[in-house]
């Protein structure tokens, strides 16, 4: 593995423009469960059904019900060494930003500042007929009455999470922007099933991967590194003489015995 890791340096040293691209499973060692690892969601549930504007629209009882508690404990979640790795290398300028599909905001959590959220985030919520926006607490407040999270117009409330079946937002735009002139892409914690952002890493000439599982990009990779994200973080913040910062061991330690 430290042939791949020397490998990872060089292409840090030789890249005019780095951009990395996340997955859940950057934050599984923030005791956030992914989709589709071997610990994921998607064996219990069929997430495409329960995240999706068709449920919204069709039972928004089971929408609110099935996805509000995971998404307070999301917002509750603090970042891991892999965030922090993140965050690090954009000060030390060996990161130009960030694209990630999580919704949880451990990337900001974290310090990172240039990060494109393109399948939204948890933080809030917004009327589907007036547009009107609240914090997520104000659908929390109302489902904990036993009331459909609703707008002062009457109005359905729904998450600024993009869901299955939504268009993609703005933020994904100007992420491809930023992905067309980078030089170098480290993927780390996805399993590149989701399109469209499954296809950023073919814009890019040179690819890393980082994922405890295979992708269908391994074998274009110019470097696969089967490890866990945050093992990744620790061996290149040591390599490149890098800060995790205070918080990562803290984080690791309480994140481990909290995992659900
Ligand atoms: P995914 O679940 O499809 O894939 C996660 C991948 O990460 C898997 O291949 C798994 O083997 C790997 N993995 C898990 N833990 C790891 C670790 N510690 N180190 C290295 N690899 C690890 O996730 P995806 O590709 O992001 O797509 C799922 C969709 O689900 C995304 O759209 C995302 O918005 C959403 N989602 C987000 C969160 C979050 O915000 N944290 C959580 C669950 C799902």
């Amino acid at each position: 593995m430290s042939a791949e890791l020397d490998r990872v340096l060089d292409l840090l040293k030789n890249s005019h423009k780095t951009v990395a691209l996340t997955g859940a499973g950057i934050s599984t060692e923030s005791g956030i469960p992914d989709y589709r690892g071997p610990h994921g969601l998607w064996r219990s549930v069929d997430p495409m059904k329960c995240v999706s504007v068709d449920t919204l629209r069709s039972d928004p009882w089971l929408f609110w019900r099935f996805n509000l508690p995971r998404w307070l404990e999301y917002a509750s979640a603090r970042p891991n060494a892999a965030h922090y790795l993140l965050a690090s290398m954009e000060a030390a300028k060996l990161l130009d930003c960030i694209v990630t599909q999580n919704i949880d905001g451990l990337h900001r959590k974290a310090g990172s500042s240039k990060v494109y959220e393109v399948h939204g985030n948890v933080e809030r919520v917004y009327c589907t007929r007036c547009h009107a926006r609240y914090p997520m607490a104000e659908a929390y407040e109302q489902l904990q009455q036993d009331r459909l999270p609703t707008c002062t117009c009457g109005g359905l409330l729904r998450p600024e999470v993009v869901l299955f079946g939504d268009p993609m937002p703005e933020a994904f735009y100007a992420a491809l922007e930023e992905v067309e002139s980078a030089e170098l892409m480290i993927v780390m914690g996805s399993s590149l099933q989701v399109y469209p952002v499954a296809s950023l890493p073919d814009l890019v000439p040179h690819l890393v991967i980082v994922n405890l599982e295979p992708t269908s990009y391994d074998e274009r990779a110019d470097a696969v590194l089967r490890m866990s994200t945050g093992q990744f973080a620790r061996e290149l913040a040591e390599r490149l003489g890098l800060d995790l910062g205070t918080g990562e061991r803290g984080d690791a330690d309480e994140n481990t015995n909290h995992k659900r």
